[in-house]
Order: structure tokens, then sequence, then C-alpha cells
């Protein structure tokens, strides 16, 4: 057992809020922390990149040790779901901390060879995977990489994109709190609304993905806008920007700002949330070669907007572009992804093209959600079988003339 009162008398406790964030994944950091009193939600990037809670830890359980150790860059996003207590733990005095409670040592090892075994096996898995995929491209079965998607010329908005007349409801309020934040690019203060993870309550998780939670959505404030300098991003990246950048931003900013009349009303509406996602994608494109993933995560969630207004129009549109730049992120990005990621981005794949008519291609994508072992999540084996099997059924019905 742990004797969290000599811990704490080494120093170095301190006190959160909820909902206060310790660090974000790919953070560079050097503590680790061991929770006193209260409760952290661990969060990681789920298909997409976004982020969906995988635990909770409780007093007694420790967090951060692979940076402390390795310096590693912070594998996860900690956030307090309540007032949380911590001890932190950095290079001053780990040894001390060792020294008093061995016990603690031991724990954080034991943790530390599971998390290396897991690591190996999906690594090992990977590579088989992408040596399967280099096997059938010589054979000439996979499909072709799609053409870079097209970007946004000058407008802001593309064509067909309309005003709507939404608000956002009351039930949203309890899940809202403001908060100031620097914008790392211009460096000016501006307030921000932040969410209340904790309180989310997921009521279930749609085919594509979309997460619905009660009486909340937070695709309503995922993104945050710089009014200054009108820099926007995913809130949980909006500190993650390069110096190379920044001054292409500010730039691009100027010829924005005579364009947009940037409001920020209580409680929101949908046409500054519109907005917001538009201008991310306007920061997302200034970099030298665009990241298809994040421009993906950002024409998804267009997507449901879109559905949600009931605008078949747009909804099809970004549904195209959100596919398209998938497909870039998944034939041609980097694949540092893991099995169930890897899953969840082929259900989405079929989706998408389900969406928007392509049978055949949805049908490929399922299959390939499917994975039996090494990590394949049953749950979503289940969805893609499901999926298959309505398709097949739809084209033999189709077939027969039913
Ligand atoms: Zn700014």
């Amino acid at each position: 057992m742990v004797d969290i009162a000599a811990l704490a008398r080494l120093g170095g406790v301190k006190k959160y809020a909820a909902d206060e964030v310790f660090f974000n994944f790919g953070d560079r950091g050097k503590e680790m922390f061991i929770i006193l009193k209260g409760r952290v939600g661990v969060y990681i990037n789920s298909f997409d990149g976004f982020q969906t809670k995988v635990a909770e830890l409780k007093a007694g359980d420790f967090f951060g040790e692979m940076s402390l150790l390795e310096g590693l860059p912070r594998s996860a996003t900690i956030s307090s779901l309540e007032e949380t207590v911590v001890l932190i733990i950095n290079d001053a005095n780990f040894e001390q901390v060792i020294a008093q409670q061995p016990s603690l040592a031991l724990r954080i090892m034991k943790g530390m060879s599971n998390r290396v075994r897991q690591q190996n096996e999906e690594l090992s898995f990977l590579k088989r995977g992408s040596k399967q995929h280099d096997e059938e491209a010589l054979e000439g079965e996979v499909t072709a990489a799609p053409a870079a998607p097209v970007a946004l010329s000058g407008a802001i908005f593309p064509p067909g994109h309309k005003s709507y007349p939404v608000m956002a409801p009351q039930t949203h309020e309890p899940y809202l709190f403001d908060r100031d934040t620097d914008c790392p690019v211009c460096e000016k203060k501006f307030p921000v609304r932040m969410m209340r993870s904790s309180k989310m309550r997921l009521e279930r998780v749609d085919p594509d993905m979309r997460q619905r939670f009660e009486e909340f959505e937070p695709v309503w404030y995922n993104i945050w806008v710089c009014p200054h300098c009108l820099y926007a991003n995913f809130n949980f990246e909006f500190k993650q920007i390069s110096d190379a950048l920044k001054p292409k931003i500010i730039e691009h900013g100027k010829t924005l700002k005579s364009k947009i009349n940037l409001t920020d009303s209580k409680p929101r509406k949908i046409d500054e949330v519109f907005l917001s996602y538009y201008l991310a994608l306007q920061t997302a494109q200034q970099a030298a070669k665009p990241d298809s993933g994040k421009l993906a995560k950002l024409w998804i969630r267009l997507s449901w907007l879109y559905s949600d207004v009931g605008d078949e129009e747009m909804y099809e549109y970004t549904s195209r572009e959100a596919l398209a730049n998938f497909k870039d992120s998944f034939f041609n990005g980097r694949r540092d992804t893991s099995v169930e990621q890897d899953q969840r981005l082929n259900l989405v794949l079929g989706e998408l093209s389900l969406r928007l008519g392509e049978k055949e291609e949805a049908m490929k994508f399922f299959r390939d959600a499917i994975v039996r072992k090494g990590g394949g999540n049953n749950v979503l084996n289940k969805q893609a079988e499901d999926r298959l099997s309505e398709l097949r059924k739809a084209v033999t019905e189709n077939e027969s003339g039913v």
C-alpha cells in the first residue's frame, strides 16, 4: 500500500478544480502525478484523433510516468473529473519518493512492462498489416489513392452554404463555463467557452462514429477562434501550432477580417459554429502540406451540423470532402494508428461511401474493418458485419427486382 501521507510530506502537492487539464496528448512534460484525492479522466485520440474517455483514475492511482522516466510525449490527455489533489513527482524528488515508497516503484514498473508488451503486439500487427498492403498493391487490388482533396478557394463558405436560424438549446448551458486563454499565434488573451466533460453522458455512438450525448452537443464548442488574429483550431489542439505557421496565419487573418463578422452569442448561434469550422479549415490550409486527417475531422463535423439543420445538399457536399480527406490520410498519411483506430476509420470510410452511393467501396471498407485477432475490437467487428450483410441483402433484392 502506498503511504500517501508520507509522500505528501515530500512536497509538490497541488490542487486542481474540476475540468482542469493536467496535460494534453502529445505535450512534452517531465512530471508524473499521484492522485491523493479526487478523480481524473484519461482521454485518448479516437479514430480520427478526437478524444474519447477510456478510463478513470482515483486516489492512489498515478499517471504521466512514461514522460518522467523516458522523456516521451504524453500518450493521453488527462483532466480532472472533480476537485483533485495530486502529488507531483519530478526529477528533483523522484529518488526520494522511490526510496520512501519501494512499493510504488514496483507498481510503476509493472504498469510500464504491461504497456510495452501491448505496444509490441500492436506494432507487430501493424507491420504485418502494412506488408499485406504492399503485396496487395503489387497485385493491383488496392483502390488507387485518390487525388489530393480540393482546397477551398478565396471564399470562406463553399457555394450552397446558407444562414440557418438555429440557436443552441438551454440544455447546453450547465455543460459550459467561461475562461480566458492566450492565443498561441498572436499572444493576445480572449475568452473561450470550456466544456465540463466530467458532466457529459454518452447516449450512443452513430455508425459514422458521431458521439451523441444527453442534452449536449460538443460539436458546437469544439473550435476556438482567436478574435484578434482569426487563428482557429480544435480546442484540444489549440496550443499545438508550429512557429513557422504563425506569421502565415497572422497575414492570412488580415485578409479574412474584412470578409467576416465574428460574433460570439450566448446561447450560440449555429451560424457562428459553421463560421468557426470554416475558419479552422482556413487555418489548416495555411500549412505547406495541409494535414488531411485534420481536414477530414473538420469536414465530417460540418456534415453532422448540416444534417442537423436538414440541408441535404450541403450534407452531401461536406460528406464528400470528409471522405476524400479521410481516404487521403488513410492511404497516404502516417500509419501510426492502433488496430482499433484503423477499424473505426474503415467503418467511417464505409459509412461515408455508403452515404454517397458508392456501395462497392463501402463493402470493401466494411470488410477491412473486420479484424479477428491482434487487437481487433468485437463490437466494431459486429458493426461491420451487420453493415455488410445489410448491403449484400440490398444488392440481392435489387438484382432480383424485389
Ligand atoms: Zn490570435
